[in-house]
């Protein structure tokens, strides 16, 4: 039986002082896995530079050319982690048999890559890192990302709890996600959406090995609420429920009103008119705000972008530096 072709897929942005230190980590473990004749000897570490401003796709290409397990591809510029993974699991998938995705920092335990294996030949498709535990993350970021999972399965997206970006892929599982053609993206939660068998693995999650983290809370928010909004329509539907139940108490107001005028005791109420006009002001516009963002995002549906563009490839670089001098 031929082996599996396994391809580690690492996103790296700006990471000069981590990848020496965790390059080491995935070597380590990869031929620990060619040792144990788990996976073939042509499994790779992928490395996809995420656009980076700093020496992180120098270090790659020193990698790649100090060991054949190395491999890395460039992207033109930043596209965001999501983006990064998508490029480097687009790139595995005609030449692997599985992929897993796992961040460069460290953080996720690389040995929980054996389990994954085992899974995989046991049958199935995709295999989910689950964390363990949430100590080493602070509390805010536990009560708020626990409250997150729970928030998106009440909007009806079917995510796995406390899972991120470190799971395997088959490339059988892999060539049905990329025709997901969407540009907002949410591996998490579009991954499930495959389908196949699967199954979860769990491990303990450290501190970062070195540098600091790109994930700071602006672009956390902006990926959950991306997370909602790509994966779910019941923001609209709850639109829709608050905007009938609105309507029928105003139906009952308007009875009031008219209940009052007839009897004759009807009062200058400006004090009242004005909150109902307030009231209503903003309801709507907090509403149509929420309908725009799903205009929004049809709107770059429509446009069908490329998800992701890569510039350069290791092994290549010769034909591209020449490619570029003729012009
Ligand atoms: N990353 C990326 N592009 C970005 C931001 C981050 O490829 O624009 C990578 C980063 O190099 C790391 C992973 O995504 O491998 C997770 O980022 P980070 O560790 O900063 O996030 P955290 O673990 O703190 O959530
Ligand atoms: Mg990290």
């Amino acid at each position: 039986m031929r082996k599996t072709v396994l391809y580690i897929v690492v996103p790296c942005y700006n990471e000069e002082e981590v990848l020496p230190i965790t390059s080491g980590l995935f070597l380590g473990k990869l031929n620990e896995l060619i040792g144990a004749g788990k996976i073939s000897d042509d499994s790779r570490v992928l490395y996809v530079d995420d656009g980076s401003r700093d020496r992180t796709w120098e270090i790659i290409r020193s990698l790649a050319a100090q060991d054949r397990h190395f491999a890395g591809i460039q992207q033109s510029r930043n596209r965001g982690h999501q983006n990064a993974v998508l490029a480097g699991l687009m790139e595995a998938m005609e030449k692997c048999d599985a992929a897993i995705s796992i961040d460069c920092d460290g953080q996720d335990d690389v040995n929980a890559m054996d389990g994954m294996i085992d899974a995989y030949h046991d049958g199935c498709e995709i295999v989910y890192g689950v964390r363990a535990n949430r100590d080493s993350d602070s509390l805010f970021k536990r009560i708020t990302a626990e409250g997150y999972y729970r928030l998106l399965s009440f909007m009806g997206a079917d995510v796995v709890f406390n899972h991120a970006d470190y799971r395997l892929m088959s490339s059988r599982a892999l060539r049905e996600f990329s025709q997901f053609r969407e540009v907002n993206l949410f591996l998490r939660g579009m991954v499930p959406l495959v389908g196949f068998k699967s199954t979860c693995v769990s491990y303990d999650r450290t501190e970062r090995r070195a540098g600091k983290s790109h994930y700071p809370l602006r672009k956390m928010l902006r990926l959950a609420f991306d997370g909602i909004t790509s994966l779910s329509v019941r923001p609209i539907s709850l639109v829709a429920v608050t905007g009938l139940v609105i309507f029928l108490l105003s139906l009952i107001g308007i009875l009031w009103v008219l209940i009052t005028a007839l009897c004759g005791s009807a009062v200058p109420g400006w004090a009242s008119t004005a909150c109902i006009v307030f009231l209503m002001g903003g309801l709507q516009a907090l509403f149509l705000g929420v309908i725009g963002v799903y205009v929004g995002k049809i709107y770059l549906e429509v446009k069908g972008r490329p998800r992701y563009i890569i510039s350069a490839r290791t092994g290549e670089e010769g034909e591209t530096e020449a490619g570029k001098e003729e012009k």
